[in-house]
């Protein structure tokens, strides 16, 4: 009888244990993530991101992966997890069988970077995608207008052959199919299979940022998504901690990239600083911040408003605020708030009245083509023209305009990203100074926030939303979250972790 009733507790065990998450990236590195939580026959990954760490170990602008085998070449790397039933079949199918029905419910992403949706483009397209409408916006403006792989909404087939249009005896290589991807925009609560998913917005460096709570048959899990305190909307991911805290939840998947940090300062801290910085500048302001950082856009804004100039972004950042207003994204800055440049390329023959209009856009990406006569349009000679009169945003790519800008005296560089992290951004801060000494523009003054939480917060955010375990993500330092929870669970990438 005794043995009877301990198989029995054994089987029922065995059976009550339908949660499990894996984590298939971002384990002891920033970024990557992929989280796979499973719940009775439901099967959905949180984020599909792309290992910037790991990418960079093996490749490089020289050193590019092989198309046709790309899939099969991230999985023996480690950069993919080996799984049947995730991958699009056309890549799949060149490496082994395909299975005829996809195994996973959805992939939801927590925010548009490539280290959250990056490999989003792999997926099979009839495995439905989730995210904000920030997202969708910023994933659809890489697909327009960004090189790489990026095929989130629509997937353009590949290795298809068809008869040739003028000949039809002859094959060629067939570049026009498509597949749409179901990417459903969320605001408010939804279900995937058996799992109830409860999105909150955040604050973070990138438009529809979410962190999420997901109701399992085993209990709540919060996971943070990249989240900050700090910024223009900290009073959103406070509002999500109360929320998170009201589903008493059983494990809690925190990012910690800065968990070794003590309090951080803020975006506000950092227009503060601005504001003094540009207030006595005679010359041009120029700056490089993050492409998509709208927040740090806004302080630029107001820092140009305060000193009656007009921030100048590039024609992606123009692009990237029309789609963000299309999808009627709250809390945006709009076009109308700043000028966009439009630089010579190719021939250089913008605005030379000896070639046609269509020619000189024939220089220009056909979405870039929108820009060339927009009202609010600046070349490099209306700044050169009236340095004073603007805050010119100019990213590494850029900085060969400056030839055509000509800063005057009393022009100073803003640097406002993050520090070099590796050798290859460190090479290429040494070009950035090779380009500003050239102008006159170095030394350089330094101003950044981090798009992360500091370790402070995260504490304040664990002890507030109190969960039983707590697993670290996205962190080189996954240990140091024992200095302040008792029952932190670690586990090695693609090792099940069940909840119960
Ligand atoms: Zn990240
Ligand atoms: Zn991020």
């Amino acid at each position: 009888m005794l043995f009877c009733a301990h198989v029995l507790k054994t089987k029922l065990s065995m059976y009550n244990r339908m949660t499990s998450i894996t984590l298939h990236g971002a384990v002891e590195e920033i970024g990557g993530n992929k989280i796979l939580i499973e719940d009775g026959s439901t099967k959905v990954f949180f984020d599909f991101g792309l290992s910037f760490g790991k990418y960079g170990s093996f490749f490089s602008p020289y050193l590019q992966p092989r198309r046709y085998s790309i899939i099969s070449d991230y999985i023996n790397l480690g950069l993919l997890p080996d799984l049947t039933g995730l991958y699009r079949q056309d890549y799949e199918k060149r490496f082994r069988e395909t299975s005829s029905d996809p195994k996973y419910d959805g992939v939801i992403l927590s925010h548009p970077h490539l280290d959250h949706a990056g490999f989003l483009s792999y997926v099979r397209p009839d495995i439905p995608a989730y995210c904000s409408s920030g997202c969708k916006a910023i994933l659809e403006v890489f697909e327009e207008s960004s090189y790489g792989f990026h095929q989130y909404t629509r997937i353009k087939e590949s290795f298809i052959v068809r008869e040739s249009k003028r000949d039809a005896s002859k094959k060629v290589k067939d570049r026009t199919s498509t597949i749409p991807r179901d990417v459903n925009i969320f605001k408010n609560s939804f279900k995937v299979g058996d799992v109830t998913v409860h999105p909150f917005p955040v604050d973070h460096s990138v438009p529809g940022a979410n962190s999420f709570v997901i109701e399992t048959s085993e209990g709540s899990i919060v996971y943070t998504g990249d989240i900050r305190f700090h910024g223009r909307r900290a009073n959103f991911s406070q509002a999500f901690v109360e929320k998170a805290a009201s589903f008493e939840p059983e494990l809690l998947i925190s990012e910690g990239t800065n968990i070794h940090e003590p309090k951080t300062y803020g975006e506000m801290d950092l227009q503060q600083d601005l504001f003094s910085i540009v207030e006595n500048i005679r010359g041009l302001i120029i700056v490089n911040f993050p492409v998509r950082d709208t927040d740090r856009m806004r302080s630029f804004i107001e820092a140009a408003k305060k000193t009656d100039r007009s921030l100048v972004v590039n024609m992606r950042q123009a692009f990237t605020l029309k789609t963000l207003a299309e999808y009627d994204v709250a809390q945006m800055p709009g076009l109308e708030e700043v000028k966009i440049f439009v630089p010579r390329k190719g021939w250089g023959v913008l605005d030379d009245m000896n070639y046609p209009i269509e020619i000189q856009m024939q220089d220009y990406q056909s979405w870039e083509n929108q820009f060339i006569e927009h009202e609010n349009r600046v070349t490099a000679d209306d700044i050169n023209a009236n340095p004073d009169k603007y805050i010119f945003r100019c990213d590494f790519a850029e900085l060969k305009y400056l030839f055509d800008i000509k800063p005057p005296e009393e022009s100073i560089y803003i640097r406002s990203v993050t520090e070099p992290v590796d050798e290859e951004m460190e090479l290429d801060q040494k070009k950035v100074d090779n380009w500003l000494k050239y102008f006159g523009l170095y030394p350089y003054t330094q101003l950044h926030c981090s798009g992360h939480a500091s370790g402070y917060d995260i504490q304040e955010m664990t002890k507030k939303i109190n969960p039983k375990k707590i697993m670290p993500i996205h962190t080189e330092r996954p240990t140091e979250f024992s200095n302040f929870h008792g029952d932190v669970i670690l586990r090695a990438l693609g090792e099940k972790y069940h909840l119960s």
